[in-house]
């Protein structure tokens, strides 16, 4: 089969690699859709690219073989996403479901093991989910890692129709963080310095759009509030600047929620944490329990993720998938596999 290779330097490459057989406990997926996302862009542009493993961390498909001893829940030919992790299977964290936690010989699939931009993908079958039939593979694409890793962060602030979310950064995962806070009933706010992408959040269902570059934010968000600020915030963007920002929009009493990964940076504990008495949550992707909880309220809400896929390329394409996404394109983009 073929697969796609990071070769360092922004190049990737499709090598040819055995088909994978399952050997006990394990699955085969088909391949059916297989998200890019910003996580892999340090890989990308590393020097020594992905070391030969076949890149990407969101595979959904269906399942093509089991080993011997998986479980009679699993067949041949069910949807499944990927909580793309494996561990031990046996520690506590790994027992919660929560296997991105795991001190044992844990693999990250993408990274540590052949991951998802192939036709193929061979994983532990208890690292699979079963994918509603309302929802498309690339919506169980999304789901295993941004779109779901958004949701959880809105999750942990118990976001309702009681809240003004900002929601920082207008990637992959800040778009889904603008439709989730929508489907929980929230006035979203969407900020972000690339007028291309601001536009894509409001099309999305945004109420308001704030460039960060062109406007006074922390101004934009008090009139916007009537003078109070946000009662939540999402920060999806990594970026030092935007995290202290993510605080500084809050009302007193406000939540964050920090998912973008990035370089370390300071937030003003004293001035904004306490004398606003505000919770912080990190929060990193999702535990299997909650990816299948997010499916569920992603049929139950109806929540539109294919929209969020702002364009599809073979796995031919993907060199060029990675440069448009590299180089700032807008929306979700996704490798599909027709067959
Ligand atoms: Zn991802
Ligand atoms: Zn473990």
């Amino acid at each position: 089969m073929k697969g796609l290779v990071f070769t360092g330097n922004e190049t990737v490459e499709l090598q040819d690699f055995p088909d994978p057989q399952a050997a006990a406990g394990e699955a085969i997926i088909k391949v059916r859709a297989s998200g890019v996302c910003g996580s892999d862009l340090p890989r990308y542009r590393d020097a020594e690219g992905s070391k030969g493993i076949i890149t990407g961390h969101e595979p959904c498909g269906e399942v093509a073989e089991i080993g011997p001893g998986v479980p009679s829940g699993l067949r041949v030919g069910d949807r499944v996403m990927v909580h793309h992790y494996a561990g031990c299977g046996f520690c506590d964290v790994c027992a919660m479901g929560f296997e991105q936690a795991c001190q044992n010989d844990r693999v990250t699939y993408g990274t540590g093991a052949h991951g998802g931009h192939a036709e193929f993908i061979k994983v532990p079958a208890r690292t699979l989910v079963h994918l509603p039939d309302e929802l498309s593979f690339e919506a169980g694409a999304a789901i295993a890692c941004g779109t779901g890793t958004a949701w959880n962060g809105l999750k942990k602030m118990n976001v309702s129709g009681r809240d003004t979310v900002a929601v920082f950064g207008q990637g992959p995962v800040g778009v889904s963080g603008v439709v989730s806070a929508k489907a929980m009933g929230a006035r979203v706010i969407a900020v972000d310095i690339s007028p291309e992408r601001l536009e894509f959040a409001r099309q999305l269902g945004a109420d308001f759009t704030i460039n960060s570059m062109e406007t006074d934010l922390i101004e934009a968000v008090q009139e916007i509030t009537s003078g109070h600020g946000a009662t939540a915030s999402l920060e999806t963007s990594g970026a030092g600047p935007a995290r202290a920002q993510a605080l500084e929009v809050l009302s007193y009493f406000g939540r964050c929620s920090f998912i973008g990964n990035g370089a370390p940076s300071t937030i003003d504990i004293r001035g904004e944490v306490i004398r606003k008495v505000l919770t912080i949550f990190g929060s990193w992707t999702f535990t299997k329990a909650e990816q299948i909880e997010i499916a569920r309220f992603m049929v139950e809400n109806k929540v539109d993720l294919d929209a969020l896929v702002s364009k599809r390329y073979s796995l031919d394409e993907a060199e060029t998938a990675y440069r448009e996404f590299a180089g700032g394109a807008t929306g979700k983009p996704m490798i599909t596999f027709d067959n």
